[in-house]
């Protein structure tokens, strides 16, 4: 009687290959196996036809190794639904569910739409001068901590991000939220913790003994040395910022204990230079890491890079990463926070079902109170999702997540990084194309180039030092 006839399924196993070894991406659990001489074999075979009987799998590997080890592997590869009947070959993707809870962990206050600078790229629709910025009130603010007191039910903490245009323009609120939330987060047994991200050039040596006092998270947008941030982190008047931001990030990264201070820097069309300025923030400023955020998508269509720019930034990107392998294989982390992320997803196993946390555990509050997606939303024609006056719209809110979670008719469905990226940012997709559920086809090659990097450096550093993952990983979690 032949045997079944067996197909390798793609959609659930990769393979990523280098220097001679073969690791085994379990795309449904994010798991990674390294794959000895047996399995790289057996997948070899299997991957050889579009179909095989599973008693000639058997025997191509069964001349090299012992038969029961071969048919171990061949039955762990079905259980992983790596290897499936042919014919039913299926993508293992979790049920789409149905979201009606929303354990809200944070809330993006949106405390001016007014920024003292005039980036050249800037994404905010609702952007103005800081005198002719909407400030949003304290009625408004406290009731935002009320929500997020209520969805919280269940947490131990809550987090307050403090956001603009620029946030440090609203001080004056910023302080009565502090205290209001730190007393009312109190009164019900939970932690409160606040961040904010800012261009630096309102801080004061004041304004850092009060965060350092509140532990505030800080963010500094910054975008490399003077010639590279000049271009387009410009003053009203079209001057470039650097020195003051510069001076104020060395007062503050001299001064500040509570956190460690990152810096978030933007590529936009023709700034690639990754490296240079990676050099510049992390080695002579001294941050402590180093986000990136490629524009692939802009309202004004000449800010986002270009396919050219795109692969530079990847190229920039994978040296980097070789230099994260370095440090960490002597137990040092470089600083680069895009190749952190994609070791910690890989070494938790990060199944996504959603993209982010927009919408599940984060909304972002406007002026008026309207709650959106996320920071990048607050001005945007994207109706808002309820108000923290009114509630959170829960059948809007849930419709909307529904349709993020359903992979059904799309190539996300099959996609080997689908639970790492899970269809990618909403507002790429809004500002590209209008939807924010239209899923960032435009670089999903480059993600998926980029995830396979992260597979190489993982490895590398799970042989040379894994402790490196104790110490650079979970502590950082234990520290969030
Ligand atoms: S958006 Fe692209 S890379 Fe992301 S999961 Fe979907 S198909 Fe994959
Ligand atoms: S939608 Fe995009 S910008 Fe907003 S939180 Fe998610 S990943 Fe970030």
């Amino acid at each position: 009687m032949p045997s079944e006839v067996m197909s390798y399924n793609s959609a659930n196993g990769h393979v990523v290959r280098f220097d001679g070894r073969a690791m085994l991406l379990h795309v449904p659990t994010t798991a990674l196996f390294e794959l000895d001489e047996l399995g790289q074999t057996v997948i070899d075979a299997a991957c050889s036809e579009p179909r095989i009987e599973r008693d000639s799998l058997q025997q191509t590997a069964a001349a090299r190794f012992a038969a029961a080890d071969v048919a171990q592997f061949i039955s762990r590869l079905q259980e992983l639904g790596v290897l499936q009947v042919a014919g039913s070959e299926q993508a293992v993707n979790p049920r789409p569910a149905q979201v009606q809870d929303y354990p809200l962990s944070t809330l993006v206050l949106n405390v001016n739409t007014g920024c003292n600078l005039g980036c050249r790229y800037c994404y905010k629709e609702d952007l103005q001068t800081p005198a002719r910025g909407e400030r949003m009130d304290f009625a408004v603010a406290s009731r935002s901590v009320e929500l997020l007191l209520q969805q919280a039910r269940d947490r131990d903490s809550i987090n307050i991000v403090f956001f603009g245009g620029e946030p440090l323009t609203n001080m004056p609120l910023i302080r009565q939220v502090v205290d209001y939330a730190q007393e009312r987060a109190a009164a019900v047994g939970k932690n409160v913790d606040f961040s904010l991200t800012t261009n630096a050039t309102l801080l004061t040596p004041q304004l850092v003994a009060f965060f350092e006092a509140h532990r505030f998270g800080i963010s500094i947008s910054i975008d490399g040395p003077k010639v590279i941030h000049d271009r387009n982190r410009r003053t009203v008047g079209g001057k470039g910022t650097y020195e003051v931001v510069a001076r104020k990030a060395r007062m503050l990264l001299e001064s500040y204990r509570a956190r460690p201070v990152g810096a978030r820097v933007t590529l936009t069309a023709g700034t690639t230079e990754v490296e240079e300025i990676h050099a510049h923030l992390r080695g002579e400023l001294g941050f402590h890491e180093v986000g990136y955020a490629p524009v692939t998508s802009s309202a004004n269509a000449a800010h986002a890079l270009s396919v050219e720019d795109l692969e530079a930034v990847h190229a920039a990107f994978e040296r980097l990463g070789e230099q994260y392998l370095r440090l960490a294989i002597t137990g040092r982390n470089n600083g680069f926070s895009n190749m952190h992320q994609l070791m910690t997803d890989l070494h938790e196993g990060r199944r996504k079902t959603l993209p982010c946390g927009a919408g599940v555990g984060l909304l972002a509050v406007d002026h008026k109170g309207g709650l959106n997606l996320c920071h990048r939303f607050t001005g945007s024609e994207l109706p808002v999702f309820g108000t923290v006056q009114e509630g959170i719209d829960s059948a809007r809110l849930g419709e909307f997540l529904g349709r993020a979670a359903d992979r059904s008719g799309t190539h996300c469905a099959f996609c080997r990084i689908r639970n790492l990226c899970a269809g990618g940012c909403y507002h790429e997709s809004y500002a590209r194309f209008g939807d924010p559920l239209h899923r960032t086809y435009h670089y999903c090659n480059l993600l998926r180039r980029w995830v396979d990097f992260g597979v190489r450096i993982y490895s590398g550093i799970m042989t040379h030092n894994p402790g490196f993952f104790r110490s650079h990983i979970e502590t950082r979690r234990a520290n969030a």
